[in-house]
């Protein structure tokens, strides 16, 4: 496995895959690789022979009392996971990826409102100008990204859609812990008491969908369902828990299976952490 610190040298090696008959997979991340990562990598390998990983902590989708200085980094495990999962490049430029003064910006204005966009202004500006430049970087054929990011996913695809990026964009699966708790880089910071706290997270999400399809689906009454569950979990502060359309995640009024899905983001501690679920 090649690790690439700049984008000339990720350039040369895609250019001789390419010479090489090989289409190229992009899975972008920010490190700290867990196997919900690897579920992408997986699912990319399967769309194109040779693989790049990108490990990048973004500086411009973090707010200024967010945890970007703390971000949970691991550059060695995360050289050997994907040198182990059959990775071609681990492409890990520095702070330099960004030119001095950089000034260009993709904004996504529709997929972007509301949820996390609401919560964390100017977040889904730094990851899609970001994922453009590392599509950019890395010119490739497919790009995987996993549905627990999934208004991320969202702007993406939009962003791909409506800047005609000759770029296919694949989705992952939410990859899971033993108890619900969606994977995480930001998992291994919670104390004992906060990873407890945190499983009741996907319980909500489960009980409010277990009503839904029990066909009681007006959104007042699916969402209460959640919100008991977090209620009675004192480690946790909701901050926002939604009904959603699945198509452009516009607040529902009804939960409809297949049609509908239900967003959740609250703290376990300083840990904000957040999850999704379709009806
Ligand atoms: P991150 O390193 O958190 O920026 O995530 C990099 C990519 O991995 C994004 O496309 C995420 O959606 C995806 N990802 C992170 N955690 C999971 C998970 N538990 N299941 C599926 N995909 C994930």
């Amino acid at each position: 496995m090649l690790i690439a610190r700049n984008i000339p040298e990720l350039r040369a090696a895609v250019a001789a895959a390419r010479a090489a008959g090989k289409q190229v997979g992009l899975v972008p991340t920010m490190g700290c690789l867990h196997e919900g990562h690897l579920s992408l990598v997986d699912l990319s390998r399967a769309h194109a022979p040779f693989t790049v990983v990108s490990v990048f902590v973004n500086p411009t989708q973090f707010g200024p009392a967010e945890d970007f200085s703390s971000y949970p980094r691991a550059f060695d495990e995360d050289r050997r996971l994907c040198e182990g999962r059959g990775v071609d490049v681990l492409f890990a430029p520095g702070a330099d990826f960004y030119a001095p003064g950089h000034s260009t910006w993709v904004t996504e204005e529709t997929v972007s409102q509301g949820l996390c966009g609401e919560h964390r202004p100017g977040h889904f500006r730094g990851v899609a100008t970001v994922v453009l430049k590392l599509l950019n970087a890395c010119a490739c054929d497919v790009a995987t990204f996993g549905r627990k990011d999934l208004q991320q996913l969202a702007v993406i695809r939009r962003m791909a859609r409506d800047l005609d990026l000759p770029v296919r964009i694949l989705e992952a699966p939410t990859s899971r812990e033993p108890d619900g708790l969606a994977r995480s880089s930001r998992n291994r910071r919670l104390s004992p008491a906060e990873r407890a706290a945190a499983a009741a997270i996907p319980r909500a999400l489960l009980a409010a969908r277990a009503l839904a399809r029990s066909g009681s689906r007006p959104r007042d009454a699916v969402l209460a369902a959640a919100h008991a569950v977090i209620a009675a979990e004192p480690g946790l502060r909701l901050q926002y828990l939604e009904l959603a359309s699945a198509g452009d995640l516009r607040p529902a009024a009804l939960a409809e299976p297949g049609k509908s899905v239900l967003l959740v983001a609250a703290f376990a501690g300083a840990t904000r952490l957040i999850d999704n679920l379709e009806v």
